[in-house]
């Protein structure tokens, strides 16, 4: 086949025919589970500030030193949005949602878009669902938002995922270990990636989770956090585990888990799946009682998690589950003749009304050729209509898989069909 004209942009991906109803049946999951938890979806638009985006994950991350699409437009500066905490507390904020009264319990799913370099599990643009309980530092809202999201897993039926756990402190804990880490590591810092001496002085954190091969050797045996939580956020962190304990859910602890942005304090998570190869990070998420503030809000704490859909597939495919059966009608109308044309047209309403799917030939075709296109459609039954039908009023319905067939009135038709 000759080279298309237009393609998509590379890592922005076309879902086909084939495909959406997976999707669909994967969003199904996660509005029925998010309602179970009593969270309510909010929709934010793809396109926010940049100044939003750039405060709220941080200058240094690297979704913003180097993986959004911004561009100008007047006075106006406009990122596509990589990621959906910033914007939900934005729209919190903006919209005075505190008044609703209690903690907002939100969740969201829709397409984000990161500039990074396209790999199987990573694109330019991805979608997301997740979770933000806004307006609680509850340990139990921690472990709602993480049991939620393991819940949707579940119900796909993945259940092979390790759950890594860690709590980044508060403010007055992570002074304390920040310093302890930028005494540790400043005797080898030339020796560093320049990345890392770059996020010395503001965020050493982050250098932990750094990929370069140079830092790994400094990173291996660098104190750890839990050595520094004060007795808050001690407490908080066992309360987690002792909560994650009695719901069963089990996780191990990963001093060096920090995540990608800035605005994390106490409870970091990710979920790993061992069937994904290199990019194995099914989701992530934690506790962000800053950012609220950060935003221009009041201080409010909150906590959620972000869940990578694509990745979600590709697990399925891996493990053989299949979320959609496949694609079928109910009922295709083959037709002999204009006049048996025009009463399909005038009579598909009336089967959609009576709840099937229903559908005829576009193309004025043979009958052999309808028959052929209804299989290729996976059509449950055919009705033949043609002259003589239409003069007696009676046509011949045909059961596709049985190879059975009637000869009935159109409502008789609809009643067995309905
Ligand atoms: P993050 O917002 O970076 O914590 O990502 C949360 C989840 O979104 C990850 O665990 C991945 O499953 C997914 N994800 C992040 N970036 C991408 C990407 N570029 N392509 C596909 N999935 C992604």
């Amino acid at each position: 086949m000759a080279k298309p004209k237009y393609t998509s942009h590379v890592g922005m991906v076309d879902i086909l025919p084939d495909e959406s109803p997976k999707w669909r049946a994967l969003e199904t999951i996660i509005h029925e589970e998010a309602a179970k938890f009593n969270f309510e979806e909010i929709r934010t638009p793809i396109m926010e500030q940049t100044e939003l985006i750039v405060r709220g994950i941080g200058q240094l991350t690297d979704i913003v030193s180097k993986e959004i699409f911004a561009f100008e437009k007047g006075d106006s500066h406009y990122v596509l949005r990589p990621e959906l905490t910033a914007p939900v507390v934005r729209a919190f904020v903006e919209h005075h949602l505190e008044q609703r009264g209690g903690s907002q319990k939100l969740y969201y799913i829709g397409p984000m878009f990161r500039a990074e370099k396209p790999q199987k599990g990573r694109q330019r643009q991805f979608h997301q669902f997740g979770a933000e309980v806004i307006g609680s530092d509850d340990p139990v809202a921690d472990v709602e938002i993480i049991a939620l999201m393991i819940r949707i897993y579940q119900r796909v039926g993945i259940n092979n995922f390790e759950l890594k756990l860690n709590s980044v402190g508060d403010p007055e804990s992570r002074e304390t270990y920040k310093e302890a880490l930028r005494s540790y590591l400043k005797p080898n810092l030339d020796k560093m990636s320049e990345l890392s001496q770059k996020r010395f002085e503001k965020n050493p954190m982050r250098i932990l989770d750094s990929k370069e091969p140079e830092d790994q050797q400094f990173i291996e045996s660098a104190p750890v956090i839990q050595d520094y939580l004060n007795e808050d956020s001690t407490e908080h962190f066992e309360k987690v585990q002792q909560y994650l304990d009695q719901l069963g859910i089990n996780y191990t602890i990963d001093p060096h888990l920090v995540r990608g942005m800035d605005y994390y304090t106490r409870t970091a998570f990710e979920l790993i799946s061992p069937d994904l190869g290199s990019q194995d990070a099914l989701a992530g998420g934690g506790r962000y009682d800053l950012l609220v503030e950060e935003i221009g809000g009041q201080p409010t704490p909150a906590v959620g998690f972000a869940a990578g859909m694509e990745r979600l597939l590709i697990a399925c495919e891996e493990l053989d589950i299949s979320l959609a059966e496949e694609k079928t009608v109910d009922v295709y109308f083959v037709t002999l003749g204009d006049a048996a044309r025009t009463w399909a047209l005038t009579h598909l309403p009336k089967a959609r009304e009576a709840g099937l799917s229903a559908t005829m030939d576009y193309k004025g075709r043979s009958m052999k050729a309808q028959m052929k296109d209804a299989d290729r459609e996976n059509a449950l039954y055919t009705v033949i209509i043609g002259d003589n039908e239409l003069n007696e009023g009676k046509f011949t319905l045909r059961n596709m898989k049985e190879s059975e067939e009637n000869s009935l009135t159109f409502e008789e038709i609809l009643e067995k069909l309905g």
